[in-house]
């Protein structure tokens, strides 16, 4: 039995997930995501280290950017095969790839007037990474399968979906190789979701694999206590409200923002907060929502409670989404206080900024964070106290309050990436722990080593091992 692994992303980092497999029948890709890291972002215009021709598939965990984003590229660099994945990653994945594919193209352009203005030339091509045209070809190969379905790859090398519990859509892959009357499995984390989380069903635990590659995102974190996500946000809401400003909660378009219309939706029931009108202001958290209807059946049990007991769990009453920047606009017409959702989620682009350069100087206001604040974004700046920050090319003062809920995360922290790995009955023969900034990577794989004793590594970029 012979079966290499090469680490081609998310190893000692989170973004640029890519994992090449290749046995003796079959060669593979899991995900081909995008390398978002600012320092790691020149891998993205790499050639491939292999021929993409020859690969026989690719299996894509789930929609997010860093797991998806560069398969436009792979396709226009002459992959052929299809992509396998459930089909609410198939429908996110587009609205993710096209919405990846304008901001490439619109920032190739930003780039090449910048340049030609400062006469310089930068470290890229003023070309985009992919364009509409590229991500449109790829769209087409996407093939939705069913979780815990098995799927043929090569002769002897099948592959199963089971769900993370992370996004709507995403999995965890378990691939079996058979040679010669012996089998190995190989398990893919992908991204770990949380336990009791509303909305999605928990993680799939697994009895057993010979090998495991774990995400270690928050590997060296507990989160908070999120049981008072409902109290703060009325908190905020009443007291906002009560003071006569807006509320603007930058957000994330895939399951954040959905996230918070079901939070909204509660404690508009149980009467904790006014009837306010509510605006979406995001093409991609609405088309995300809209996705969201297609799948009831991957909801978990109170959620589909809650739908069969009304028509929409996202159909909050004062909802209003707003699809055109006319639309977007008119928001600021409106007297009396506003919830505003609108991303993105740190702020470093799209139409938040707009409604922040409205907001973020009104005392009475409040800009509410969900998410986590990469260093280094605007979202960053505000959370971290900044006196006067620069939207737009503008200078603007914070008077507006600043507040932040944590217990939205979507991927599991140490404890709960301890619960999953440790729920198999008789040791892997070797865990690597992939898909988290070293530090976290590396507090992980001791953890689990020291409690379980058990073979673990944590692979660099490139790194290759052969699983026997
Ligand atoms: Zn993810």
């Amino acid at each position: 039995m012979q079966i290499k692994l090469t680490f081609l992303g998310a190893a000692q980092n989170v973004t640029g997930s890519r994992y090449l497999v290749e046995t003796k029948k079959a060669r593979f890709l899991v995900d081909c995501g995008l390398y978002q890291e600012r320092e790691l972002k020149q891998r993205n215009w790499e050639p491939f280290s292999f021929p993409p021709e020859a690969l026989d598939a690719l299996l894509l965990t789930h929609a997010h950017l860093d797991h998806c984003g560069l398969l436009p590229k792979l396709i226009k660099s002459g992959f052929q095969g299809k992509i396998h994945c459930t089909a609410a990653t198939a429908e996110i994945t587009q609205i993710v790839l096209l919405d990846s594919a304008h901001i490439q193209e619109e920032d190739a352009e930003f780039k090449r007037r910048r340049h030609k203005r400062e006469g310089r030339k930068g470290p890229h091509p003023e070309i985009p990474l992919y364009t509409t045209a590229d991500a449109r070809s790829s769209l087409s190969l996407l093939s939705p399968l069913k979780y815990e379905e098995p799927l043929q790859i090569g002769e002897g090398v099948e592959a199963t979906f089971y769900d993370a519990g992370h996004i709507l859509g995403s999995s965890m892959i378990k691939v079996r190789v058979r040679e010669n009357g012996e089998e190995r499995s190989i398990l893919f984390s992908g991204d770990i979701g949380r336990w009791d989380k509303p909305i999605l069903r928990d993680p799939t635990l697994f009895d057993e694999a010979d090998y495991i590659l774990v995400e270690s995102t928050y590997g060296d974190r507990l989160h908070q206590d999120q049981g008072n996500i409902d109290e703060m946000l009325s908190e905020v809401i009443n007291s906002t409200e009560k003071a006569g400003g807006n509320i603007v909660i930058p957000s994330f378009a895939i399951e954040r923002s959905q996230e918070i219309l079901y939070h909204l939706n509660n404690l508009l029931m149980e009467n904790r907060i006014p009837h306010l009108m509510v605006f979406m202001d995001s093409p991609m958290a609405i088309g995300v929502s809209e996705v969201f209807e297609h799948y009831p059946e991957l909801f978990d049990q109170e959620m589909m409670e809650l739908i069969r007991r009304r028509e929409s769990p996202f159909d909050l009453p004062g909802l209003k989404t707003t699809r055109t920047a006319e639309e977007s606009k008119a928001i600021n017409h409106i007297k009396g206080t506003v919830i505003i959702i609108a991303g993105s989620g740190m702020c470093t682009g799209g139409r938040v900024k707009h409604h922040l350069v409205k907001e973020i100087h009104r005392a009475e206001s409040t800009i509410l964070f969900v998410g986590y604040q990469a260093s280094g974004t605007l979202g960053r700046q505000i959370v971290e106290g900044a006196k006067e920050v620069r939207i737009l090319g503008q200078p603007y003062p914070v008077r507006a309050k600043v507040a932040q809920i944590h217990g939205f995360s979507a991927h599991a922290d140490r404890d709960e990436l301890f619960r999953w790995t440790s729920s198999l009955k008789k040791p892997p023969k070797q865990v690597f722990v992939t898909h988290g900034e070293s530090h976290a990577a590396h507090h992980f794989a001791n953890f689990l080593q020291e409690k379980k004793g058990w073979k673990v590594s944590v692979p660099s970029y490139r790194d290759e091992a052969v699983l026997d």
